[in-house]
C-alpha cells in the first residue's frame, strides 16, 4: 500500500476541494494520503467526512506544512498526527493567519506601488477563506492584467530579488517543531534541498541547522520529494540514518496548475513509513497524552 504524504488543497493553495483530492488519491490507487496544508489543518476533517459518505477505502492522515522563518530564509516543517485541539495550537495557527494577511497587505502597497495595483479582497476572493498564500495574489495579478501568467506573475513581483517583494515573519523552525511535539505530532524538515545551502556539496550551514533542528526535537527529514533527484534522496536518507531519524514523502501536489498537470501519487511512500512514524510517536513519552481517536 502506497501513501502520499504531502498534499495541498483549497484549504491552502492548493486546486484541488478536499473531495476532489479523495477522488484523485483514489483514482491513482493511494491507500493512505496526509493533507498538509500552509498553517492550517481543516481540510482533513472534510476529506474525512467525503471517505465516510462514499464508504472509500482511503486512510486520511492528519498534517499541516508550517511556514517557519529562519534568518532570511524560509524552513517548511511538517506535522504529523497533530491533535488540533492541544493547547496553544489553535493560537499558533491564527498568528500565522495573521502573519499572511498582514504580509498581504504589504505586498498590496507595495505593488501599487510600482503600478500594479490589484485589491486585497480580489486576493481575498482568489483564496476562497482558505490560508491566504502568494500563489492566490499572482492569480489575482493575472486578472487584474498585470501578468501573462502565475509564473510571470511570481518572478516579476513575488520572489526574493523582485522590487515587490515581501519576506515572511512568523515561528522558526525550532518553534514549529516544539509546537507539533506538544501537540502529539510527528515533525519532519519539508524538502531539505531548498534549506539554504543545502546539498552534499555546499551543506555546511543547512547541515548545522539540521543538527540543531534534530536536537531540538526534529522527528523525520522529507527524503521523497519532486524537487529532489535520487543522489539527494540517498544523501537525505543517509543523513536521516545518522541522526536517528526517519523519512517521510510525498508529490507535494497542489492540482494542476502553471499549465501543469496534477502529481497527486507521482511521489508515494511504503505505508510502513507511517506506522514508523506512529511507532516513533509512541516511543517519545509525552504523546499521545491526548485523545487519539481523532488522529
Ligand atoms: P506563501 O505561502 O505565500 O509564501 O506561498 C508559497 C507557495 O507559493 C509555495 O507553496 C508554492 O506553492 C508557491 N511558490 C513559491 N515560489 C514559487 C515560484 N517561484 N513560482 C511559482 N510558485 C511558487
Ligand atoms: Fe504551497
Ligand atoms: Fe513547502
Ligand atoms: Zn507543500
Amino acid at each position: 500500500m502506497k501513501a502520499d504524504l504531502h498534499l495541498h488543497t483549497t484549504f491552502s493553495d492548493g486546486r484541488f476541494s478536499p473531495a476532489e483530492l479523495v477522488e484523485a488519491a483514489s483514482l491513482v490507487g493511494l491507500g493512505a494520503i496526509a493533507i498538509t496544508d500552509h498553517d492550517e489543518t481543516a481540510a482533513v476533517e472534510a476529506a474525512r467526512a467525503v471517505v465516510a459518505e462514499r464508504g472509500l477505502r482511503l486512510e486520511i492522515l492528519m498534517g499541516v506544512e508550517i511556514n517557519t522563518v529562519w534568518q532570511d530564509a524560509e524552513v517548511h516543517v511538517l506535522g504529523y498526527f497533530v491533535d488540533p485541539r492541544a493547547p496553544g495550537w489553535r493560537e499558533a495557527m491564527q498568528r500565522q493567519q495573521g502573519e499572511r494577511l498582514r504580509r498581504m497587505t504589504r505586498y498590496v502597497a507595495a505593488l501599487e506601488a510600482e503600478g500594479a495595483p490589484v485589491t486585497l479582497a480580489a486576493v481575498q476572493e482568489q483564496a476562497g477563506g482558505g490560508s491566504l498564500g502568494r500563489p492566490h495574489l499572482a492569480r489575482a495579478l493575472v486578472e487584474a492584467g498585470h501578468a501573462s501568467s502565475e509564473q510571470t506573475a511570481f518572478e516579476r513581483f513575488l520572489t526574493p530579488g523582485a522590487p515587490t517583494y515581501v519576506p515572511r515573519e512568523g515561528l522558526s523552525p525550532f518553534e514549529a517543531i516544539a509546537l507539533i511535539r506538544a501537540a502529539g505530532g510527528v515533525s519532519s524538515l519539508a524538502h531539505p534541498k531548498s534549506v539554504p545551502l543545502s546539498g552534499p556539496t555546499s551543506d555546511e550551514d543547512s547541515q548545522s541547522l539540521i543538527e540543531r533542528l534534530v536536537e531540538a526535537g526534529l522527528d523525520a527529514l522529507e527524503v521523497v520529494h519532486p524537487s529532489q533527484p535520487p543522489m539527494l534522496r540517498d544523501y537525505y536518507a543517509g543523513m536521516a540514518g545518522y541522526y536517528g531519524l526517519l523519512s517521510t514523502g510525498g508529490s507535494d501536489d497542489h492540482g494542476p496548475r502553471y499549465g501543469r498537470p496534477a502529481r497527486i501519487g507521482s511521489e508515494a511512500v511504503d505505508y510502513a513509513w507511517v506506522e514508523a512514524m506512529r511507532n516513533r510517536r509512541k516511543a517519545v513519552p509525552g504523546f499521545g497524552s491526548l485523545d487519539r481517536k481523532l488522529l
